[in-house]
């Protein structure tokens, strides 16, 4: 990194959307008295996914999306920009929850077709969100790492996965896919997009707009109850009311039921083709690594590195961090593991920041829809949102409109997972996770040892993260 450097923009929701300033679609206050057959909380993914199949599956139907902030405000408009086939939770858990290895391979597989389905829509729609599907590689810098690799897809074989779909890589085959130099080998995937969140969002947005789905932002929703929303200047009754806040969810499904989890991204100024060279990573592959405090980048459309990991993990109380200013000490750990990566390079951090994901006490998501009620919510991803926010708000719509599909008997629709600990219980176990993650990695980089630290297991057990 260059000592010297400017510092780098940081928060302002991040650089995806700081890069469409000029561009944002804005919408317009809620205020008044209405009343929709179909009304939906939070302007992200989950939200825009599901007014969108609301309209599909009846055009007449009256939609209307009340976002708190700005379209994009969370962590659609935030992530990593990755669209890929990982489900939201542990396959195993969701075997044993009900309906055996076949339930979890169908869960498998609908994220599999998830990924093209959703391409395939933002082509219909005429969506230009740099997407493009190349693959996931995942990186293992130890010999521990490597080994959990191995364990990693023989269970996404057990699960469905073909060898086509997954497959080991060598170190000098990772290499000439990217030349990261302290990796050992790793693992590729071919189901993974890589995409700009913001153009994501603010597509989905537009196309919405000319369905006919109303969209108010800057519209927080403080109650849900009695088939009527109560906002701050207003009162809506709708039939059916889907809640789509993620890791925003405390105020409406309640602060134990789902945490917010923070991570960080920093992004690079455009790096010269020379560099390119040098690292090769010359097709649209996403990137990964097997570390337990693991890091997340892509190569953008315009050649920067996007790349994010774990700074603070959890603020008391379940805060989430307003725009998402990042510490120095967050940008200065990713920055690290950057340079650890390529050597060499001079990268110039342009932007940090951070968001916050949804994560229930066991970190498996869940699809709710009660019909007496007539409320339903789609949260709990953990980090994995970008497919599930469209599995998710379709099966909302498919279960409130009694659509029987291949996705309404998926075993994460009706898993609840327990309540998380009251205050300061799950600070200190989040914290305390984290650290043990942190140190694990480090026992096993310098022990250069083949398996899993004790420490990283007690962590996840810790954690509900165990199988
Ligand atoms: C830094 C980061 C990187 C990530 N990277 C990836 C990745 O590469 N791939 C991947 O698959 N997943 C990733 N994720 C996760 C993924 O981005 C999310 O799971 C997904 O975007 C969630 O979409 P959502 O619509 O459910 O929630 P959000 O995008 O968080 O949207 C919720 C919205 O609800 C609004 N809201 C909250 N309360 C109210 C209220 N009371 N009234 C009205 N509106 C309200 C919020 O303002 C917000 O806009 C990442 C997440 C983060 C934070």
């Amino acid at each position: 990194m260059n000592a010297l450097a400017a510092p780098p923009r940081n928060g302002e929701l991040g650089f995806w959307v700081a890069q469409l300033a000029d561009k944002r679609p804005s919408f317009p206050r809620f205020t008044g008295q209405d009343s929709v057959d179909v009304a939906i909380v939070g302007g992200g993914y989950t939200g825009l996914w599901a007014a969108y199949f609301a309209k599909k599956i009846e055009p007449s139907l009256s939609v209307a999306v009340f976002e708190a902030e700005q379209v994009g405000y969370g962590a659609s408009g935030r992530n990593g920009g990755w669209l890929s086939a990982m489900p939201p939770g542990n396959r195993a858990t969701f075997a044993r929850a009900g309906g055996g290895l076949e339930a979890s391979r169908a869960l498998q597989q609908e994220f599999v077709a998830g990924v093209d389905a959703v391409l395939d829509i933002l082509e219909a729609e005429g969506i230009d969100a740099d997407q493009y599907k190349g693959g996931a590689l995942v990186a293992a810098h130890t010999r521990a790492g490597l080994g959990r690799l191995v364990t990693r897809r023989d269970a996404d074989l057990k699960y469905g996965l073909t060898d086509d779909e997954v497959h080991m890589l060598d170190r000098d085959e990772f290499q000439s896919q990217i030349n990261i130099s302290t990796v050992h080998g790793g693992l590729f995937y071919k189901h993974c997009a890589r995409f700009h969140p913001a153009k994501l969002v603010y597509g989905l947005a537009d196309t919405l707009t000319s369905m006919g789905v109303r969209i108010y932002e800057g519209s927080r929703v403080d109650s849900v109850a009695d088939k009527t929303l109560t906002l701050a200047n207003g009162r809506v009754t709708a039939a059916r009311t889907f809640i789509c806040t993620e890791g925003y969810s405390g105020r409406l499904l309640g602060r134990r039921s789902l945490i917010p989890v923070n991570s960080s991204l920093i992004v690079t100024k455009p790096l010269p083709e020379k560099a390119w060279q040098q690292i090769g990573w010359d097709g649209p592959q996403c990137l990964n690594d097997s570390a337990h405090t693991f890091i997340y980048a892509q190569r953008t459309a315009d050649g920067r590195i996007a790349m994010g990991g774990r700074g603070v993990p959890y603020r008391f109380g379940s805060g989430t961090g307003g725009d998402g200013a990042t510490a120095q000490s967050t940008i200065d750990l990713i920055s690290q593991k950057l340079s650890s990566f390529f050597p060499g390079i001079p990268f110039e951090v342009e932007h940090a920041w951070s968001g916050v994901l949804g994560v229930t006490r066991d970190w498996n998501g869940g699809v709710h829809w009660d019909p007496a009620s007539g409320i339903g919510a789609s949260t709990g991803y953990a980090g994995h949102g970008v497919t599930s926010a469209y599995v998710g708000g379709r099966t909302l719509v498919e279960l409130a409109f009694e659509k029987e599909t291949e996705r309404t008997t998926l075993p994460w629709v009706g898993y609840r997972a327990r309540k998380w600990e009251p205050e300061p219980l799950r600070w200190l176990g989040v914290h305390a996770m984290y650290r043990l993650f942190g140190i694990a990695d480090q026992w096993e980089e310098r022990r250069g040892s083949s398996t899993t630290s004790l420490l990283a297991r007690f962590g996840s057990r810790l954690a509900g993260l165990h199988e």
